[in-house]
């Protein structure tokens, strides 16, 4: 049986607009945001329209042996949607419906080509909020965020997607359309398959309906700028901040290198005489954010740091532009931007900061360190150049060294960026081999013939 023969049953079964085999358009799919990783064209793109569609793609890879590559927009850094094996990239941008939301249970439930951002402006006029905000906001689906647990800047105070999870749709690798969770709060009905499949990275199910938990949107914040002349007086800040038991909504850090290139790119007026900076962010009732960011500011002094604090909406809306401006920046500097996300517990971070610019200087590398600081989830972002072979040993050499100093300060190689193809071979590293077994088993028990994004996290052998 022929791949030309899986592709007329595809457009037999989706219709000529849903299948994708020109080898221009095939092209860009042969890549996500991941740098240093081989690129490769999947046979056939299909975009179904609904979940039905999805079930027959399931049914058409599994008569023809074809692996499924589920994708939303391709923003992650893992490798994750990169068709490896080739055969079909299941897109699911043309999935885009917000089916409900409905206000007396806060809850939203979405299909997964929904952007994040859309759903939070669908949800602004109700008073809420869906909190988990990957950089990629404005361009992220809901389903490769959920596929990926993402994180993003308001983690520390409000948690990653995980959180916010209440129910799935999943078509499973045979083509059974499963539901768990729902709209209760409570929900301990067997295993905790909702978990299982948040963070899956499209290995066990793809997801075509999401519902999600809202939030009423804070009152009032304050939003600050904290310079400081050494490196570690910025990285004890941070924890000091939590031992003060201040949970701001954001802390993010960013290095001398990231200010001074964010700077030279964005032109946002931030300070270029600091070894780094911290965007702090509080909110909440006002008599509450009035007095955390008075803890803070005392915090950030006795640090050696100043504060500045954005007066209006647009000095905001410039701090955080500098913000999701640091890895653009710096990916203009050199043509290859390596990206990490080691995260360690909080406590440690001044250590990993100071991890991070000692393995850039022992292997005479640009790293400009950024990321959300209070969850202790670093971006040391490493500027290089794929072409340069000498350099690239170099870079790959230390990022094995930034993912052993985490793991020595207790941390994890991954704290939301995921592991796809880029960090598998470093799994045992963190859970042991028998760890890797059991993600194995589970993978073996809900797809045993390794059709579902095959090659990522784990291998089947
Ligand atoms: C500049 C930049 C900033 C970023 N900032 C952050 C950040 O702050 N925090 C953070 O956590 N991440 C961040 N990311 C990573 C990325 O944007 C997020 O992981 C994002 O949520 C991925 O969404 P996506 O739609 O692009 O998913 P994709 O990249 O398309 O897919 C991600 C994974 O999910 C799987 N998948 C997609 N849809 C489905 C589905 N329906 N069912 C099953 N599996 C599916 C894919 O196979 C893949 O494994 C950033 C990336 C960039 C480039």
């Amino acid at each position: 049986m022929s791949v030309t023969q899986a592709i007329e049953a595809l457009r037999r079964e989706l219709g000529e607009n849903n299948v994708i085999t020109t080898t221009e358009d095939l092209f860009c799919y042969s890549y996500d945001a991941t740098a240093d990783l081989p690129e490769q064209k999947p046979d056939v793109v299909v975009t179904p329209e609904n979940v039905d569609q999805v079930v027959k793609v399931v049914k058409i890879a599994r008569q023809f042996r074809l692996p499924i590559y589920p994708r939303g927009s391709g923003t992650n850094l893992s490798g994750g949607t990169v068709p490896i094996k080739g055969g079909i990239v299941l897109s699911t941008l043309k999935m885009n419906r917000i089916l409900e939301i409905d206000p007396s249970n806060l809850t939203a439930t979405v299909q997964p080509g929904v952007i994040i951002q859309d759903l939070n402006n669908a949800v602004a006029p109700y008073g809420l909020i869906y909190p988990p905000d990957p950089g990629t906001v404005a361009t992220a689906t809901m389903g490769g965020s959920v596929a990926e647990c993402s994180g993003g800047l308001r983690g520390l105070k409000y948690g990653v997607t995980r959180h916010y999870v209440m129910g799935l749709e999943v078509v499973l690798a045979d083509g059974e359309v499963i539901r768990y969770g729902g709209k209760t709060v409570k929900n301990v009905t067997g295993y905790d398959l909702v978990r299982l499949f948040t963070g899956s990275e499209g290995t066990l199910g793809i997801i075509t309906e999401i519902i999600v938990r809202l939030i009423p949107a804070p009152q009032a914040r304050e939003t600050m700028l904290a310079g400081f002349s050494r490196l570690a007086d910025a990285g004890n800040a941070v924890a000091d901040i939590i031992g003060q038991k201040v949970i701001p909504a954001t802390l993010e850090i960013m290095d001398r290198v990231t200010v001074e290139t964010v700077e030279n790119f964005a032109h946002v007026g931030l300070p270029t005489d600091v070894a780094a900076i911290l965007l702090i962010e509080v909110d909440g009732i006002p008599e509450v954010v009035k007095s955390e960011a008075a803890a803070v500011r005392q915090v950030v002094a006795k640090n050696g740091g100043w504060v500045k604090t954005a007066e209006n909406d647009e000095e905001r809306e410039k701090l955080w532009s500098a913000r999701r401006a640091a890895l653009p920046a710096l990916a203009q500097r050199k043509p290859t931007t390596i990206l990490e996300d080691a995260t360690v517990p909080r406590s440690k971070i001044t250590d990993m900061l100071l991890a991070v610019e000692d393995i850039g200087k022992r292997y005479n590398l640009v790293i400009g360190t950024f990321g959300h600081a209070g969850d202790g989830n670093l971006h040391p972002t490493i500027l290089a150049d794929a072409r340069d072979e000498e350099e690239m040993e170099r870079v790959r050499a230390a990022v094995e060294e930034i993912f052993r100093a985490a793991l020595s300060l207790g941390g994890t190689l991954s704290g939301e960026h995921g592991i796809g193809i880029a960090k598998k071979q470093f799994l045992p590293w963190e859970m042991g081999n028998p760890g890797v077994q059991v993600l194995k088993k589970i993978k073996q028990a809900l797809d045993p013939d390794n059709l579902l994004n095959p090659g990522k996290i784990v291998d089947l052998t």
